[in-house]
Formats: structure tokens, C-alpha cells, sequence
């Protein structure tokens, strides 16, 4: 009887468990370290830009990996920050990476994005956010291809699409 109960016990613990792993991994995950200057603002952001996409561009939130709009998109187009709308990167330096994000080997213009290192998940990377809004829109890696041998690994979520005219 005590081994029935138990059983049943570490079986009822183990589905809880499993159960909010799967229902936290299903969203994208905020990130750890976030300053909010202005709370009143920041309500403002999550109403204008809705819950998935406030955890990552407000709060420095990462999407899960070959589940965003655009990492496997081949359309000929611009993609705009979601937050301010300012165009960021070319589909012509889009390129097929793997890692499950939208990659590029270059922006627009450097001079529309923000650098910052980051140090989270025990792990140095370099942050990239749009200049304008401030939003978060994911990390570049010195992996990518030539000409650049960079890579930027964004999230669709910080990203709307416009395509080109046909
Ligand atoms: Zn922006």
C-alpha cells in the first residue's frame, strides 16, 4: 500500500513537472537581467506590442528555436524593427544558418543598431537592439559567411516583414 501510494506520488509529481516544462517552453523565454526605467511605459509597450513579442523585445526575451515567422522565410523583402517600424535587415542577407532564428551577415546600416555585451546563461555575447526603441532584437556571433563573417541571430519576433513590390 505504501509503495502503491508512493508510485502514484512521484507519478503525480513528475506530470506536474512536465507538464510546466512544456507549457513555460512553449512561449519565448524573458531574459534575467532587464532595467525598467519606466514602468508606465513599459505597460505601454506590452499593450501595443502584445505578450510574446514584449518578453523579447522589452525584456530581452529569446524565442524558441525553428518556431518564429521568418527563420525559414525566402521572401525578397525589408524587415522592420516591430517596435519603432525602421528597416533593419535585407532579405539579400538573409541566409540559411541552422540555429532556427532568422540570420544575417549584415543590417541595413550598423548605425541603426545598439551594441551591448551580455553576460547571461554564463555565456559572453554581443546583444543587439534597435537604436531607435530600444528593443531587443538578438545577439550577433562571428560565425557567419563571408564577405561580413558575421552573423545575426534575431528574433522573428522582433521583426515584421514588408516585401518588395512585385
Ligand atoms: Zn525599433
Amino acid at each position: 500500500m505504501y509503495y502503491m501510494r508512493m508510485r502514484l506520488f512521484i507519478y503525480g509529481t513528475l506530470a506536474v513537472v512536465l507538464a510546466s516544462a512544456w507549457f513555460g517552453f512553449a512561449g519565448p523565454v524573458a531574459g534575467k537581467d532587464i532595467k525598467v526605467t519606466d514602468p508606465k511605459k513599459e505597460e505601454e509597450w506590452r499593450k501595443k506590442l502584445g505578450e510574446s513579442e514584449f518578453c523579447v523585445l522589452r525584456q530581452k526575451g529569446t524565442e524558441r528555436a525553428f518556431t518564429g515567422k521568418y527563420w525559414n522565410s525566402h521572401e525578397k523583402g525589408t524587415y522592420i524593427c516591430k517596435g519603432c517600424g525602421k528597416a533593419l535587415f535585407r532579405s539579400d542577407s538573409k541566409y540559411d544558418s541552422g540555429s532556427g532564428w532568422p540570420s544575417f551577415f549584415t543590417p541595413i546600416d550598423s548605425g541603426q543598431l545598439s551594441f551591448v555585451t551580455d553576460t547571461s546563461m554564463g555565456m559572453t555575447r554581443i546583444e543587439v537592439n534597435c537604436r531607435h526603441c530600444g528593443g531587443h532584437l538578438g545577439h550577433v556571433f562571428d560565425d557567419g559567411p563571408q564577405p561580413t563573417g558575421k552573423r545575426y541571430c534575431i528574433n522573428s519576433l522582433s521583426l515584421d516583414f514588408v516585401p518588395d513590390p512585385k
